[in-house]
């Protein structure tokens, strides 16, 4: 696989490329994962992160916010852990330590706010975190005057942008990515050494080594607020699952969007589904296709 490289992710595929769950296993096999963001304002981002990745098959999940947002989390996801983080007026700050070696992947952004004292732990979180990082969201606007630091990263970066994020991440119109988004993503992706998900109707999911993978699942129902969140969460435990990118990104993609569309054949429509929906439609993918 290398530039220029371009194929479409299909159930088999997926099939192909999920790990077995072995008998034996114990959840420290299922890796640790950590989960950074919220704000009091966006207390349900970190939740959703959070339940979707447990729900996807990670061992263990530690939401790290801020003492407001740990109970409203809590109340929904009873299997998770946390951590508090020091917030100045509501906001995540850069004053408390995080032990990295403890986990096997990190995934940040969601909910975050863009206050400047946001941003130096999320330069910090880049310096540090030892193990794949995915950044979503608020953390992409925080990455975009830090780009520079991506490439003296030993462990993978997965950055998950909507057009709008990538074409700020970009300097370019929206417009103009969506005309060409495939080099942008394969110029993007060899730049930096990152591994890009460029979502939207057709997801593109691109290598360091400018390759593509192309996941089409999904619809419409995923057209609201909360469904990023999800996504993030499920990429977080398909990597801890199977270290194989970009395998595990297109997995992701293809549990998602395959989840919207099981719930939208039989339980539900496009105008009704809702993020938490989706998260307990995982149970439907998994049962259908493994
Ligand atoms: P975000 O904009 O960060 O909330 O992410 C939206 C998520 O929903 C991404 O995974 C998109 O791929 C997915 N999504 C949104 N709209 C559609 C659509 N019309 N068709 C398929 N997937 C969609
Ligand atoms: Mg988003």
């Amino acid at each position: 696989a290398k530039h220029g490289h371009r194929r479409v992710w299909m159930a088999d595929d997926f099939q192909a490329h999920m790990p077995e769950r072995k008998r034996d296993s114990h959840k420290g096999d299922h890796g640790h994962g950590l989960v950074i963001g919220g704000n009091a304002e966006m207390p349900g981002s970190v939740a959703m992160t959070t339940t979707a990745a447990l729900r996807s098959g990670a061992g263990l999940i530690t939401a790290a916010t801020t003492r407001d947002v740990i109970p409203v989390i809590a109340a929904h996801c009873m299997e998770a852990t946390y951590r508090t983080l020091a917030a100045t007026d509501g906001f995540l700050n850069n004053e408390t330590s995080i032990p990295f070696d403890a986990y096997d992947a990190v995934v940040m952004g969601m909910g975050m706010g863009r206050r400047p004292e946001t941003g130096k732990l999320v330069e910090r979180v880049i310096d540090e975190a030892a193990c794949p990082l995915i950044m979503d969201a608020d953390a992409l606007h925080h990455l975009k005057p830090v780009l520079h630091k991506l490439i003296q990263r030993t462990h993978p970066v997965v950055l998950t942008p909507h057009p709008g994020e990538m074409a700020m991440l970009l300097d370019v119109p929206v417009r103009d990515l969506l005309q060409s988004p495939f080099s942008y993503m394969a110029a993007f992706a060899e730049n930096y050494q990152v591994y890009v998900i460029l979502k939207g109707m057709f997801t593109i999911i691109t290598a360091p080594d400018g390759s593509q993978l192309v996941s089409t699942a999904g619809n419409q129902g995923l057209a609201k607020g909360g469904s990023g969140d999800v996504l993030s969460g499920i990429a977080s435990a398909m990597i801890m699952q199977s270290q194989q990118l970009p395998e595990a990104l297109a997995n992701a993609c293809f549990v998602q969007g395959q989840a919207a569309e099981l719930l939208t054949d039989d339980t539900h429509s496009v105008y009704d589904l809702m993020a938490s929906d989706v998260i307990a439609g995982i149970t439907d993918v998994y049962r259908t296709w493994i």
